[in-house]
């Protein structure tokens, strides 16, 4: 979305609330209290108001935004500025435009917001061929940057890069290539088999046909999919079958890396998020902020974060 449409949709917070209460309603409401799905509208309180027991649901209650004071019109702002960045923006400069004083809090909402991204493409499983590989990803250690030091204090963390592809054969000419459709990345605890056959059950249908190099630690894969093929790890085999991986692990680098500079390894995964989340999507166009508010309304707020 651009931003002279943003103003025209939301020109200030009621506006926005009203398109809130709209896809938190379509996503379906239920009472904390009481599990009831049936409520009632209390339009000056912005409350939704349980016809089972009576218990009050405020717009943000029981999803990432719960805590926030911000205005949720500065949300969705924020959304849409992640939304119309094709890359990925940073926090500093999200605070710049949003006019903000505090960077804090704007690297918190945008944080949320990626926890929502992540969690909505949790929902989906990849299907029919699944491309699999791992890509190692530089982070700052906390003490490296304190001291500032440069890439010698880095380690890398080890990232499960996943790519639903379909395979093509032109008839005519009998090349073969593939064509991608879903991504998923998942950083690893541990490089083991258990860590890695552990986000592979949760990510990957249990019908689909994995392609992978003959890494050890890809032995019991075959176990947890319909089948399991191992590619000669030389240059020409893993640049045609595992393509999509490798085109999506470099892309991931080149973009965090860009913009983020230092990237500490608990705060990876959401910014793993956000980019696959954009690339799952790369063809909703303006689309894209829209999906992202529902993501927001549909997500979960976990204690544990
Ligand atoms: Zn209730």
């Amino acid at each position: 979305m651009k931003i002279t449409e943003f103003k025209d949709r939301f020109p200030d917070e009621h506006s926005c609330r009203i398109d809130f209460k709209l896809k938190r309603e379509k996503e379906g409401v239920i009472c904390k209290r009481c599990f009831h799905k049936e409520h009632t509208w209390l339009s000056k309180r912005y409350q939704w108001h349980c016809k089972g027991c009576g218990f009050r649901t405020t717009l943000r209650s029981g999803t990432l935004m719960h805590d926030s004071k911000l205005p949720l019109r500065t949300w969705y702002l924020c959304m849409a500025f992640m939304g119309m960045t094709k890359k990925a923006m940073s926090a500093h400069e999200m605070r710049r435009q949003l006019d903000m004083k505090r960077y804090e809090p704007v690297w918190a909402m945008m944080h949320k917001i990626r926890k929502a991204m992540g969690q909505r493409d949790k929902r989906y499983e990849l299907f029919n061929s699944v491309e699999l590989d791992e890509g190692y990803f530089p982070q700052a250690t906390p003490i490296a940057i304190k001291l500032k030091r440069g890439k010698g204090s880095q380690r890398k963390k080890n990232v499960l890069v996943m790519a639903e592809s379909t395979p093509l054969e032109n008839v005519n000419t009998g090349k073969k290539s593939s064509h991608c459709r879903f991504f998923k990345m998942k950083v690893l605890q541990t490089g083991t088999a258990d860590s890695i056959n552990q986000e592979l059950r949760e990510s990957i249908n249990e019908k689909a046909i994995v392609f992978s190099d003959k890494a050890t630690n890809y032995i019991d894969i075959a176990k947890y999919v319909e089948g399991h093929v191992k590619i000669k790890s030389d240059k020409q085999s893993t640049n045609e079958s595992l393509r999509w991986v490798h085109m999506a692990i470099s892309n991931a680098k080149r973009t965090l890396l860009g913009v983020y500079h230092k990237i500490r390894g608990v705060n990876l995964q959401c910014y793993l998020d956000e980019f696959c989340y954009k690339l799952n999507r790369r063809y909703f166009g303006d689309r894209l902020f829209d999906r992202i508010t529902i993501a927001l309304a549909s997500s979960l707020c976990i204690h544990a974060d």
